[in-house]
């Protein structure tokens, strides 16, 4: 009998295997049998357009949202919008590093503190993400948790150094370093060209602006 049951399994096995084969296009074999079937204008096209490689990080009425050119002593930009606005990962990739605590003081004014609640992501383009000052975080951003783009780290707010102004989103971008370089991490290269571009709904990718910045700095071990 149980011979039997396998002989039966075995055939079943083949029927399904041929089964797969036989599927519409799932097979360049097919393309070879029907070519004289379907010219290749007749099959529907399959291919997806790809998906937005970035994503505006902060969600909120365009009205809302003000940014500029400008920033304090190095380059990364303040996207200003109403408290509790969720802030989005701006590209796939992996948290690499999350403060879930608002230690900062003035009086010590650490350069580690200064971004209150705050998480840098590990783009899987190659590039580092940078947000801070958020009032709460999402469950999922914890070190090593893979993201989306677009995909809800947690909302806007003023902790850290951003104490005493206008809820906002601190923006920066920089090569994949660290851990711990806080003076790298907080931003190397102006964000406000992709964030316009991604505020528009169109792509502009740092990758090879962030690439350029790397061979000629490295990963600095010091402010
Ligand atoms: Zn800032």
């Amino acid at each position: 009998m149980r011979r039997g049951t396998g002989v039966v399994a075995g055939a079943l096995a083949l029927l399904a295997v041929s089964a797969c084969a036989s599927l519409p296009g799932s097979s360049p074999e097919f393309d070879e049998v029907g070519e004289h079937v379907a010219a290749p204008a007749a099959t529907p096209s399959a291919t997806p357009p790809p998906p937005p490689r970035n994503v505006f990080p902060v969600r909120a009425a365009a009205a809302q949202v003000h940014y500029g050119r400008a920033h304090h002593d190095y380059p990364a930009t303040d996207v200003f919008a109403p408290c509790g606005s969720a802030v989005l990962a701006p590209a796939a990739g992996r948290i690499a590093e999350v403060s879930t605590a608002d230690t900062w003081s003035s009086a010590r004014n650490e350069g580690e503190d200064r971004g209150g609640l705050s998480w840098s992501l590990a783009g899987a383009d190659g590039v580092r993400y940078y947000g801070s000052h958020l009032a709460t975080l999402a469950a999922g951003t914890r070190p090593g948790a893979a993201v989306t783009a677009g995909q809800v780290l947690g909302t806007v707010g003023r902790t850290g150094s951003a104490r005493g102004t206008d809820c906002h989103l601190h923006f920066g971008l920089s090569p994949i370093c660290g851990p711990g370089d806080w003076w790298t991490r907080r931003g190397v290269l102006a964000p406000y060209p992709y964030l316009r571009a991604w505020q528009r709904g169109t792509q502009r990718s740092p990758v090879a602006a962030v690439a350029g910045w790397k061979a000629r700095h490295g990963c600095p071990k010091a402010p």
